[in-house]
């Protein structure tokens, strides 16, 4: 002890700690500067002074025994204490190195000490925190995934549980990518990297549940770190996103969706114009050469008449194509409208019936029209029911031979007009009564070759009765009979709503020829 050198004492002063030496258990020996100025108290009234004049009474006894134990011992040890300087709580770490003379005994302890009470208070305020919002953490309307260094999961909140279905106690100890879609393993490396550098802490990622379900999630992340700057855990924040990104990948797609049908509705408006053009053409030409021959006498007149009604109806088959295609279209796109107005549905039916009599009977089927009810006003587009009716009745006539029966009938059902259309015609297999109702749906095509058709005429019927509020239905067996029942119901529009007033079945011929344009070849 009382060989210590000059040089020591140098190094001793200006060593970067707090550092005093031990004479014995209770008694300092020299002690440096940075040991007085912490002490608040100069160095000559530390010096070879007893423990007692920095420590409390009831302290000494443990001070006292751990050092002795190292005299004893001649062990080092760390330790961390409590004194109370000035009236304020400051914590040590001392590390006690014991020194041995040259008989092997230990004559002096050196003290090296730390003030770590500003980081054990930062440690403690952290816990404290952590406690107190411990709470909050379970019941977060986030989820909150806590891993280590690692990435091992090591505490997760309950709305992590039911976000991605695993209870708390199965994913403890388990990788985080337990919750990660496979081929998003590398992102999630490469991020969790660049969060340790202090880069990056948001991504969107792709998740997987426990049921195996994808879902896309937001994520933050932070970083936990001690007071050696050491990362403890990594806090993981998420927000369940799917519906978010769903939603938007289903606005993107009806955008699209919206883009292509008005382009196809434009391609329709510009074809149905470059086909009606020529077809306009062709029956004015017609009309001319039609007058033209009646005042010429020639013997080939009955060769032209039929070549020219062979154009005639011709023309009417492309022009009912066309028309039904713009209408379908129309109809997709929720463009088509209906011109409704207040008329007696008896009268418009009838008229129907009235203008198809002749055609027919020289088709030799067995045409009857029957009413129940005299008179019933309804809301209805005239010119689409007489299509409807005259739809039905061109399909009865394609689908039944010479001697057959057509029956057009209408009752009254509670607030309903049922128009029914009976033919003892070929029938409708039971597998194929609903897909007839479907665009460009024909039974058997092979059967029909024969038959004139696209398709389109029970959905377009279909829509256009479904637009009226009504419904169609069949009924049919095999080999005997078909019956369709149009299904009306008896509403009348206010003023306000009339959007057509005048009817008159004057067009109607015109119009017989043109639905039944397709029967021609039977
Ligand atoms: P098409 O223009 O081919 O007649 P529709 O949509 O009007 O198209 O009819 C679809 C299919 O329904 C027809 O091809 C036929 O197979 C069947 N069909 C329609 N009406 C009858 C009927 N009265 N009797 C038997 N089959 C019918």
């Amino acid at each position: 002890m009382d060989e210590i050198s000059a040089d020591f004492n140098f190094l001793f002063n200006n060593l970067n700690k707090i550092s005093y030496i031990l004479k014995d258990s209770t008694h300092f020996g020299s002690v440096n500067k940075k040991m007085a100025d912490f002490c608040a108290l100069d160095v000559s009234e530390l010096e070879d002074k007893s423990i007692s004049v920095i420590l409390d009474q009831e302290k000494i006894p443990a001070v006292k025994k751990f050092n002795q134990e190292i005299f004893q011992k001649g062990l080092r040890k760390n330790v961390e204490m409590e004194i109370e300087i000035n009236n304020e709580q400051k914590i040590v770490k001392v590390d006690t190195i014991p020194h041995y003379n040259s008989e092997s005994e230990v004559d002096y302890l050196l003290c090296l000490a730390e003030d770590i009470t500003a980081e054990i208070e930062k440690e403690r305020k952290f816990y404290r925190n952590k406690k107190r919002y411990s709470s909050i953490f379970k019941k977060a309307p986030l989820a909150f995934v806590v891993s280590d260094r690692e990435t091992n999961i090591i505490d997760w909140n309950d709305k992590a549980e039911e976000i991605f279905g695993w209870k708390k106690e199965e994913v403890i100890n388990k990788n985080f990518n337990i919750i990660v879609e496979e081929d998003s393993y590398f992102e999630i490396t490469e991020l969790v990297e660049a969060v340790f550098e202090g880069k990056e802490s948001y991504n969107i990622n792709k998740n997987v549940a426990k049921d195996g379900s994808k879902l896309f999630c937001e994520w933050n992340t932070a970083l936990i770190k001690d007071r050696n700057n050491k990362i403890v855990e990594i806090i993981s924040i998420a927000q369940d996103i799917t519906e978010k990104i769903d939603t938007k990948k289903r606005i993107e797609s009806q955008k699209e969706e919206l883009k292509y049908s008005e382009l196809r509705t434009q391609f329709f408006a510009n074809i149905s114009h470059e086909l009606k053009t020529p077809l306009n053409l062709i029956f004015s030409s017609l009309q001319l050469l039609e007058y033209k021959l009646k005042n010429t006498l020639s013997a080939d007149q009955n060769q032209f008449n039929k070549y020219l009604a062979s154009i005639r109806n011709n023309g009417f088959r492309l022009l009912r194509l066309v028309n039904n295609l713009i209408d379908i279209t129309k109809i997709d796109v929720n463009t088509f409208q209906l011109h409704r107005g207040n008329f007696d549905i008896i009268r418009l039916v009838e008229a129907v019936a009235d203008s198809t009599k002749d055609y027919l009977k020289t088709k030799n089927r067995n045409f009857r029209f029957e009413s129940e009810v005299d008179s019933q006003i309804i809301a209805c587009d005239p010119f689409n029911i007489e299509r409807v009716i005259l739809n039905l009745i061109s399909n009865a006539v394609k689908f039944t031979a010479a001697g057959d029966e057509i029956l057009l009938r209408i009752v009254k059902k509670e607030d309903n007009i049922i128009i029914s259309l009976r033919d003892t015609g070929i029938g409708i297999k039971k597998k194929n009564q609903n897909i007839i109702f479907e665009q460009f749906r024909q039974v058997d095509q092979n059967f029909n070759k024969k038959r004139e058709g696209s398709g389109i005429g029970l959905s377009l019927v279909k829509s256009i009765v479904e637009m009226h509020g009504g419904q169609i239905t069949l009924d049919s067996i095999y080999g005997i009979y078909s019956r369709f029942n149009v299904n009306l119901p008896i509403v009348k529009l206010g003023e306000a709503d009339v959007e057509s007033e005048n009817y008159s079945a004057d067009s109607l011929l015109n119009k017989v020829e043109l639905e039944f344009s397709d029967l021609n070849h039977i």
